[in-house]
């Protein structure tokens, strides 16, 4: 007799919700899938821009994850220690060690405001949601002659139009408070355009839009240090700030560099089209992952779409082998092979970008066009702006079964 597979999916957040709901809704219930996660709740980092702007308070924003159970998905409530790819198993710190016949490793990116001396105590962090808040509230009583910078402290980070469409929401928001005018706006980036990725013509309509708002976009620098009033860059330049808004660098979980499953410093390597580890049955996807397809000179960027188009390749993968297992084969060779098709990774995702106004632009990439990646960047539209808002409440609704 079969007995039903235990598959362990390590991260609440984009990749893992994707990959628990898709393999819930494809396995019999005598599967078990289990997510862990040390959060209580799930919400989005594009919520971020929207508490900063106004139109949300952050409250109001979480979901909490036992709406995975309401889905038959088993979810903890657990801080995880220790990884063993080799057995795929875990150890937690409140339920000790969990085994799986499958392992998805969706534990994201972590900040590391340190990084960068001085930066903390004197710099808001963007990606912070708890520290978005103050920064509303500092800007909105900024007074005329007082600068703004937008500082991106290290690459890779995740999704990176964010930093952009900020600068563009705290220009807005100036403007709405009448102060707009007074006030100089200044993006700083160690990249030589906006996104690398994006190739030459949408960088150039990202730095027009951005012209267009008054804010000063300054390619490569790289910032060494944040001194009170100062940012300083590595190759000796400095500029006076008033409010920092800063993107600290990213890094790889704790957890992740101490269990040895990605090089020092480094992201977990995985196959850019089936997110498989050289460990068996254990998979990394999302912002964890280090994606570097061949002949590629970058690596996959870090976004939430990506991170749920690779959980949602690992489910279909599995969903497959575990039917083939359990007797349940294909009824034809075209289809298995259309279900093999399925389960890769595409490279394809898209997001909307606030420009402010109530309006947003929409960008649709192809990272794995066979030319290069493809990126193109659609003018602002009242229409994209609205979609953005049913991209967060479609997905709760059916990752979590709620209403946002
Ligand atoms: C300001 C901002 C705006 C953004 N806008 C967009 C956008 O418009 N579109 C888009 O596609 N992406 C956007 N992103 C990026 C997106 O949020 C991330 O790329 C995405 O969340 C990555 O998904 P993930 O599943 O890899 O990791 P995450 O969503 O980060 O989930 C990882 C989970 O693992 C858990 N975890 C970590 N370590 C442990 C541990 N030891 N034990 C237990 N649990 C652990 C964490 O608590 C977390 O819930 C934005 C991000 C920010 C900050």
């Amino acid at each position: 007799m079969q007995s039903g597979k235990r598959i362990l999916i390590l991260g609440a957040g984009f990749g893992g919700l994707a990959a628990a709901n898709l393999l819930r809704g494809n396995l019999e219930p005598e599967h078990r899938i289990t997510v862990i996660d040390k959060k209580k709740s799930f919400m989005m980092g594009l919520v971020n821009l929207w508490v900063l702007h106004g139109d949300r308070i952050l409250e109001d924003s979480a979901t909490p994850l036992d709406g995975l159970t309401s889905k038959g998905i088993e979810f903890l409530n657990d801080e995880i220690v220790e990884i063993d790819a080799r057995s795929r198993s875990v150890l937690t710190k409140g339920r000790g060690k969990l085994e799986s016949d499958y392992m998805i490793i969706a534990l994201g990116a972590e900040l590391d405001p340190e990084r960068v001396p001085g930066f903390v105590g004197k710099g808001f962090n963007l990606y912070d949601s708890q520290q978005i808040p103050a920064l509303r509230s500092r800007l909105l009583s900024a007074r005329r002659g007082e600068k703004v910078a937008v500082a991106i402290m290290g690459i890779p980070y995740k999704c990176p139009p964010a930093p952009y469409e900020a600068s563009m929401l705290i220009s807005d928001l100036l403007l709405q408070n009448g102060k707009r005018d007074g006030i100089e706006i200044d993006i700083y980036a160690p990249t030589p355009v906006p996104i690398p990725v994006a190739g030459p013509q949408a960088n150039k309509d990202m730095v027009d839009m951005l012209q267009k708002q008054g804010i000063n976009f300054h390619p490569l620098h790289k910032v060494k240090s944040v001194q009170d009033d100062m940012l300083v860059f590595e190759d000796g330049r400095s500029a006076s700030y008033d409010i920092l808004a800063g993107v600290p660098a990213h890094k790889v979980p704790d957890v992740v560099s101490r269990s040895g499953i990605a090089p020092e410093g480094g992201w977990v390597p995985a196959d850019p089209f089936t997110l498989k580890t050289a460990y068996e049955r254990v998979f990394a996807i999302g912002d964890i992952a280090g994606l570097q397809p061949s002949g590629y000179a970058m690596a996959v960027p870090k976004a939430g779409i990506f991170a749920e188009g690779q959980g949602k390749a690992v489910a279909l993968q599995i969903i497959h082998e575990i039917k083939l297992q359990m007797g349940n084969r294909s009824s034809s060779k075209q289809s298995q092979q259309n279900a093999e098709g399925l389960a890769r990774f595409d490279g394809k995702g898209y997001c909307f970008f606030e420009v402010g106004n109530n309006m947003a632009s929409y960008i649709e990439v192809d990272f794995y066009n066979k030319a290069g990646p493809a990126v193109v960047l659609h003018p602002p539209s009242a229409s994209s702006y609205r979609k953005k808002r049913e991209f967060e409440n479609d997905r709760v609704r059916e990752w979590l079964a709620a209403n946002k």
